[in-house]
């Protein structure tokens, strides 16, 4: 059987963090793969998830299973958090799964299950993931339009010129915020006529957002999720705790069916709890019950929040800054848009052969697209990036 098995190509950011690891440089940069990190070059464990993790320590009773869709107090405080009021909670199916991509696997399959001819339409480019999980589960994707490279923002014609050839049925998938891998994101006029283009062709959409609070803060980053689920008639949404709890190893997300038509909750409820029994059965629970604590507790979300606004801002600095010091060298605004993107990345826009050159002369690894994760950076690695790519020609 195991000669049968065929060689499965190697993820391509784990490849560069191996090869970040073996470069024995000693002012290398690793801007490749996708964790924050803080000035020290560490992904520190969150002040409000160690203060509930002692809570919890002291007082869970049992480690027994939690039901199918997992804690319902997990549900009701992430849907508080990402939907706040913008629709009923009669409205939210919901089921915890392992991480956003979990949330993003079962939305797939629930697609897959509920209309089996449906093409799912991604941005170009989007998450890798995304793309190599829908091809495993044999469903058709169609790439739309998304950066341009030019100007380093959204290509906004030709998205809503590529989505205008989506059937009623097929499925849009949208970054709800800090869109990875290019950091340039839609403004709200913008989310308004995608919303009125899938509504005019009867299009569904699913929002993937997993850096909520990494953009322009909290509410400001679910405010296009928001948007979308109170003027569709249904959507889904993934949703990933993993960076602004910081909780990447506990597997924490969400995915959430939203129907304006509540009495199909019940449908969507079981279906969500019937897909997670196929493919795993209960989901994680720890990282979601730290998460319910704090979102429930005053003083712990308080100091969450205080603690990812930092990061938050922490990221800004280091794009201004990044931008700043490129406009000092060359004279021009040619790379203002890296101070306009949000969240952990930012697309360079330039050739794979560029990035290999920053890689071979400078030891800084960014992933081949020219991704780069800001948090990668620091105060005095900032210069050295902004010389490096004057100096390769970018
Ligand atoms: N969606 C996007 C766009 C992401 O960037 C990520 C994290 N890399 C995820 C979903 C899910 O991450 P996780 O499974 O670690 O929660």
């Amino acid at each position: 059987m195991f000669d049968q098995l065929k060689s499965q190509p190697a993820d391509k950011i784990l490849a560069l963090m191996q090869a970040f690891k073996d470069d024995p440089r000693e002012q290398k940069i690793d801007l490749g793969v996708g964790v924050y990190k803080n000035a020290e070059g560490v992904t520190p464990v969150m002040r409000a998830i160690k203060a509930a993790e002692h809570r919890l320590w002291e007082e869970q009773q049992t480690k027994a299973y939690v039901g199918l869709a997992g804690d319902p107090a997990f549900a009701d405080a992430m849907i508080g958090l990402i939907l706040g009021d913008a629709v009923p909670r009669e409205a939210v199916a919901a089921a915890a799964t392992p991480g956003g991509t979990g949330a993003c696997r079962q939305a797939f399959e629930l697609i897959r299950m509920a209309t089996p001819g449906a093409r799912v339409f991604v941005s170009d480019p989007t998450w890798p993931n995304h793309l190599s999980i829908l091809s495993y589960l044999g469903m058709d994707v169609v790439p739309y339009r998304y950066f341009d490279n030019e100007t380093g923002g959204v290509d906004f014609d030709g998205m809503l010129a590529d989505l205008r050839a989506a059937r009623a049925g097929d499925v849009v998938l949208l970054h709800g915020c800090c869109h990875n891998p290019t950091g340039a994101n839609l403004n709200p006029v913008e989310w308004q006529a995608v919303i009125d283009l899938l509504n005019e062709s009867g299009l569904i959409p699913m929002i993937d957002i997993a850096y909520q609070g990494f953009g322009d803060g909290l509410e400001a980053d679910a405010a296009a999720t928001r948007m979308v689920a109170s003027r569709v008639p249904e959507c889904l949404i993934a949703a990933s705790c993993s960076k602004n709890f910081g909780i990447y190893r506990e597997r924490t997300g969400l995915l959430m069916a939203v129907s304006q038509d509540t009495a199909q909750r019940k449908l969507n409820q079981d279906t969500l709890a019937f897909l997670n029994r196929q493919n795993y059965s209960f989901p994680p629970d720890h990282g979601a019950r730290l998460v319910t604590m704090i979102l429930n507790d005053e003083a712990l979300r308080a100091d969450w929040m205080a603690e990812l606004e930092d990061v938050r801002l922490s990221m800004l600095s280091l794009r201004q800054a990044l931008a700043d010091e490129l406009q000092r060298l060359t004279g021009s605004d040619r790379f203002a848009f890296l101070a306009q993107h949000r969240g952990m990345f930012s697309r360079l826009g330039t050739t794979p052969d560029l990035v290999e050159k920053l890689r071979a002369e400078h030891g800084i690894y960014m992933i081949g697209d020219s991704r780069m994760n800001i948090a990668g950076l620091n105060a005095n690695t900032v210069p050295v990036l902004a010389r490096a790519i004057v100096d390769v020609g970018v």
